[in-house]
């Protein structure tokens, strides 16, 4: 399986949040530093996975529950949300010519798979009805000039070959010149490899660049190397300017390294991935699809994404309805101050407030303990109470009984009472949804 080694390390993560109720700044620690060695055994790049674990980790601690989703679960979907952006979010489209032919160079190192991915390309755009010429370039590896025949043979596009002795930049000139006069849609042409990067290589490759004017410069890299891939398409992108990468061998035992590191570093996209030795084996890189199969649980984000859905709607809805009818009553209040507890410590939601930047622990704590006795007078209320706060509007001798249960002042209470008032008030205003407002009536 693709990405094996990676899906299982990730695995770990999730199950060591099995039986929490909410993801904390502290129950995250161990899951993180599970993704963290995952993603550094994949072979990404170490500044990918910094960057990578602290917005994840942001993200948890901040996320907020949703019914019926684990904090494992909602894990998943942040970890996935993050590989998709990660990969460049959007899958990343080939860009053809308006006038003239469009012309694909294709450069990369030796045994990366760039004459096979020549011909597979070719077969890729003939089947969307686009016309195609190959130029064989690699004139340092006779063999590789006879590959291309075949292969061109194999997917019935004409291959224009002139042998080892004509310099790359002269071949890519006249191989153009054919392609105009056989008015193709698209060029292509394989250039040669060496094993490593050397100055004559981008030389020759900038006068080929310079001949042919592409409309993509794609470096062909083998994903069987890791974040080394990623660095060559920074290396590549600064020598000679590309548009993008074509990542061979994902059918490989890959460790994934390579197709979550290229973007982020190089800041070029994956347009293309070969991924097994056939010529049909080449498809779009789509980010949201890669991220699906390395996390294995395409049924839990997409659960997770409905129930966010559905929390999102019912949740505007049910608002809506309570300040239209001012209907905001205690168990409204409740909810709303424990969610607030739920989302992480006092400090950080006071961190979210604009002019509440800087909370200092004491203020900390009173905020924590006023919460702590506004949950205690509440839960001793009657649940008729707690749906109509006018009754305790109106009787003193209920508030005395909740001040004695809770073992609050009245004075407390009454002050509850008028909060949750207020609070009726606030919102309508805040919405401005209805004529005259709401008032705070008078305790009898
Ligand atoms: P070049 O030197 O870059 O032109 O590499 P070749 O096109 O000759 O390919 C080198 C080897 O890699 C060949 O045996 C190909 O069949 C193989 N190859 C290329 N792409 C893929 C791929 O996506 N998956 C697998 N499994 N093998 C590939």
């Amino acid at each position: 399986e693709m990405f094996g080694q990676l899906t299982s390390g990730l695995e770990s993560a999730w199950n060591r949040l099995k039986g929490e109720e909410v993801l904390t700044k502290e129950n995250i620690v161990e899951p993180m530093r599970d993704i963290r060695r995952a993603l550094l055994e994949a072979d990404v790049s170490l500044p990918v996975v910094r960057r990578f674990v602290q917005t994840v980790s942001e993200q948890a601690v901040g996320v907020g529950v949703i019914r019926g989703v684990r904090p494992d679960q909602q894990l998943v979907k942040i970890v996935s949300d993050e590989l998709v952006k990660l990969m460049g979010g959007e899958v990343s489209e080939l860009t053809f010519s308006k006038s003239g032919p469009t012309v694909i160079l294709l450069a990369g190192l030796q045994g990366v798979g760039k004459t096979t991915v020549s011909a597979k390309l070719a077969l890729y755009l003939k089947k969307q009805g686009k016309s195609c010429m190959l130029i064989a370039g690699d004139v340092y590896r006779p063999a590789a000039i006879d590959q291309l025949v075949i292969l061109g043979k194999q997917v019935d596009v004409p291959v224009y070959a002139v042998g080892t002795d004509v310099k790359p930049a002269e071949i890519a000139k006249q191989g153009l010149q054919e392609a105009k006069k056989k008015n193709v849609d698209v060029v292509i042409m394989d250039t040669a490899g060496r094993l490593q990067i050397d100055k004559t290589m981008m030389d020759e490759l900038k006068d080929v660049k310079r001949v042919l004017n592409p409309t993509e410069v794609l470096l062909v890299v083998d994903a069987m190397t890791g974040q080394e891939a990623a660095a060559l398409v920074t290396t590549f992108n600064l020598e000679i300017g590309i548009t993008g990468a074509i990542l061979t061998k994902l059918d490989g035992d890959s460790r994934g390294g390579a197709a979550l590191s290229v973007k982020e570093v190089s800041g070029k996209p994956i347009k293309l991935v070969g991924r097994g030795e056939r010529m049909e084996d080449l498809e779009p890189f789509y980010p949201d699809r890669m991220a699906g199969r390395i996390l294995g649980m395409g049924d839990v984000l997409s659960f997770v994404e409905k129930a966010q859905e559905v929390m999102k709607q019912e949740d505007a809805e049910d608002l809506q309805k309570k300040i239209m009818s001012a209907k905001f009553d205690f168990n409204d209040f409740l909810k709303q101050t424990r969610a607030v507890a739920r989302m992480g410590s006092m400090s950080r939601v006071l961190g979210m407030i604009p002019g509440m930047g800087k909370v200092t622990p004491a203020q900390i704590r009173e905020a924590e303990k006023s919460l702590q006795i506004m949950e205690a007078m509440i839960e001793v209320m009657t649940p008729e109470e707690r749906e109509q706060p006018e009754l305790l509007a109106e009787s003193p001798a209920r508030r005395k009984r909740i001040a004695q249960e809770s073992g609050k002042t009245e004075q407390q209470v009454s002050q509850l009472v008028a909060q949750l008032f207020q609070m009726r008030v606030r919102m309508k205003n805040l919405m401005g949804a209805m004529e005259g407002g709401g008032s705070v009536p008078a305790l009898s």
